[in-house]
């Protein structure tokens, strides 16, 4: 069996599920991230786009080029919970705002991602790689251990 996996936003008027294990969870510092997040880097789970579904209409921003990993972002109209990022360089995967999930303590970050924009006082988990910016492409088959 598959574990099912599901969250949404604060206001419940968008929800999410798909079942599999995620591609990776990093933590990404890049500036898009802080803007979309307002927090100092987002955790974000790399999950393959055909298996992800998606009730509820979140609303689309496309921030301009220079801000970091470029991606369009998807969040809650109503609430403005961040939701999900979609990145130029993989069209197969979608990013999980792991905060939005139910179960976010089933995972963990395998890196640090975008690190040149890493704000000074953003505090690291040591035992975890640096990546100065984009992590290598999954693909949906691939798995990084969680
Ligand atoms: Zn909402
Ligand atoms: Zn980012």
């Amino acid at each position: 069996m598959m574990k099912e996996y599901s969250g949404g936003c604060a206001c419940g008027a968008v929800r999410f599920q798909w079942s599999g294990s995620p591609l990776a969870m990093y933590n990404c510092h890049c500036r898009s991230c802080q803007l979309a997040s307002g927090s100092a880097w987002a955790p974000l789970l790399v999950v393959a786009r055909q298996v992800l579904r998606i009730a509820g209409t979140p609303r689309q921003h496309r921030p301009p080029k220079a801000q970091g990993n470029h991606a369009t972002r998807l969040f809650c109209a109503e609430c403005g919970s961040p939701l999900f990022a979609l990145p130029d360089n993989n069209p197969a995967v979608l990013l999980v705002h792991a905060a939005a999930m139910a179960s976010a303590d089933a995972f963990k970050p395998v890196a640090d991602i975008w690190t040149v924009d890493a704000l000074p006082w953003a505090h690291m988990d040591r035992h975890i790689p640096k990546m100065f910016k984009s992590p290598p492409i999954l693909e949906p088959e691939d798995q990084v251990s969680l």
